[in-house]
């Protein structure tokens, strides 16, 4: 698959066109290529994008998820709540990791436009017209790499995930199952966070 095929399908996979699904597709290659590696089918790579909650701009994560294979449903990528548009992928075969950061320079010209103008005044990105998408998609995808991205050096960093718990606990009070490390103490009894009355 070429890159612009991988754009194609990554804004598919992501339900419309924007500056920064393209953004994640773009760093998402640059990162996956700076280490040598392919996507990943299972777990081989892990990542730490910089994204936060609530907050425009998420989308960089599924242009990350759909280039690196780092998805949520396999648990190989998390983010680090920063409100950033970075990532950092590690390649756990050779304990090697690179950080890609997205650079601001167009930023003065995607704000500019029709797309980011109706985004501002709250019209969701589906409901703009195919050729505004396109154009902040152009801008991003167009430019040239020093523009959009600072690509970090290639260091050694071992990414350890912790020990998987196995152990469960039937919670006394509702009776279902909670993972150990999940359950509470409340009364002096062993109970599910649900059922302790704690806040989360
Ligand atoms: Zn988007
Ligand atoms: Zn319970």
């Amino acid at each position: 698959m070429d890159d612009i095929e991988i754009l194609d399908q990554a804004l598919t996979f992501h339900g419309h066109r924007c500056w920064a699904s393209t953004a994640g597709v773009r760093i998402g290659l640059a990162a996956i290529r700076a280490l040598g590696v392919k996507r990943a089918g299972a777990k081989e790579l892990h990542a730490v994008i910089e994204i936060g909650d609530h907050h425009g701009g998420m989308c960089f994560g599924d242009g990350i998820q759909f280039t690196t294979g780092c998805t949520f449903g396999k648990g190989n990528i998390e983010k680090s709540g920063e409100g950033k548009f970075a990532v950092t992928l590690f390649d756990k075969a050779s304990g090697r990791a690179v950080r890609v950061a997205y650079r601001p320079t167009l930023q003065p010209r995607i704000g500019a436009t029709p797309f980011m103008r109706k985004r501002a005044a709250g019209v969701p990105a589906s409901q703009i017209p195919d050729e505004e998408q396109l154009e902040v998609v152009h801008l991003v995808w167009d430019a040239p790499e020093d523009d959009v991205m600072t690509i970090g050096p290639v260091d050694a960093r071992d990414w350890s995930e912790p020990e998987e718990v196995v152990r469960f606990v039937v919670c006394p009070s509702c009776g279902e199952l909670v993972a150990e490390p999940y359950a509470r103490v409340a009364d002096g009894r062993v109970v599910c966070g649900a059922c302790s009355g704690y806040p989360r």
